[in-house]
């Protein structure tokens, strides 16, 4: 969830930099505190799916700004060579943002569907991605959805020459800039994917896919109010837990600081 509202913000700078405008970094964060967060919590509950146990809309909240910085605060693109250097954050010209994308399979009467996230000026596919932990595998190389993407951008024609997965990665008391880059898939490559996943949605029409049901996962799922109706509850309980703790803490804050201030305070020198 904590990745949405940040998605949402970069979104929102991204679009303003393709109008031409002049977004900055403070603009990006009021954007997060004001909309991205708020509504993205609030969207998260009616969909019942929030899942954090002790982390708490103001860590979240702290967390996010620190991300957007890290994002946004990549040094001049004129200080460094594209090998040093990734275009990310000020430095990246976006061309395209945020747009859908449909595939036809061969092998079914079914399209793959997807989002660009953002295709810049050097012709490169980026997807921001936020996590709690670095990996050591390049993801750029596995990702479906950047295989999906290249080939809803080469059927309209346009030219990619490499795919991205910027990863914010926060940790405890700072947030990690990796950025994971591959080369295009190649035609043989994207066949093969063709098949494999036109077989997977083969077996969804025979019915024969098992429903996952892993809380994690269906949380982000749009069919879960038909699916797992008793996923979507459970989520609806968390939230109000969590929305009764974090009222407990904030009391617990408001007590101690006004403790602190009633205590009265020694007198200095002894007399
Ligand atoms: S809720 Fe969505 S992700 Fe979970 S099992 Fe159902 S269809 Fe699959």
């Amino acid at each position: 969830m904590r990745g949405m509202a940040i998605h949402d913000a970069v979104e929102w700078f991204l679009t303003a930099r393709l109008k031409e405008l002049a977004p900055d970094l403070t603009g990006m964060q009021r954007q997060f505190e004001l909309h991205s967060l708020p509504e993205t919590i609030k969207s998260w509950e009616k969909r019942g799916g929030i899942t954090w146990k002790d982390y708490s809309v103001e860590e979240m909240h702290d967390d996010g700004l620190r991300a957007l910085a890290a994002w946004e605060g990549q040094p001049a693109r004129e200080f460094a060579t594209d090998a040093e250097l990734p275009p990310i954050g000020k430095n990246l010209k976006p061309v395209m943002v945020e747009e859908t994308f449909d595939v036809k399979f061969s092998n079914v009467e079914w399209y793959f569907t997807g989002r660009i996230d953002t295709y810049c000026d050097k012709k490169i596919l980026h997807d921001l991605k936020t996590t709690g932990k670095n990996t050591p595998v390049n993801q750029a190389m596995i990702s479906d959805q950047l295989t999906g993407e290249q080939m809803g951008l080469e059927e309209r024609g346009m030219m990619v020459t490499g795919l991205e997965i910027d990863q914010l990665v926060i940790l405890k008391g700072r947030v990690d800039v990796v950025v994971h880059r591959a080369a295009p898939r190649t035609p043989e490559e994207i066949q093969s994917w063709l098949q494999d996943t036109g077989e997977i949605a083969r077996a969804i029409e025979a019915r024969q896919f098992p429903r996952v049901r892993d809380y994690q996962t269906c949380s982000y799922c749009e069919y879960q109010a038909q699916c797992s109706p008793d996923f979507a509850r459970a989520g609806e309980i968390a939230a109000e837990l969590q929305k009764k703790r974090d009222a407990e803490k904030a009391a617990e804050k408001e007590a101690k600081e006004s403790a602190k201030a009633d205590k009265p305070k020694k007198a200095k020198g002894g007399k």
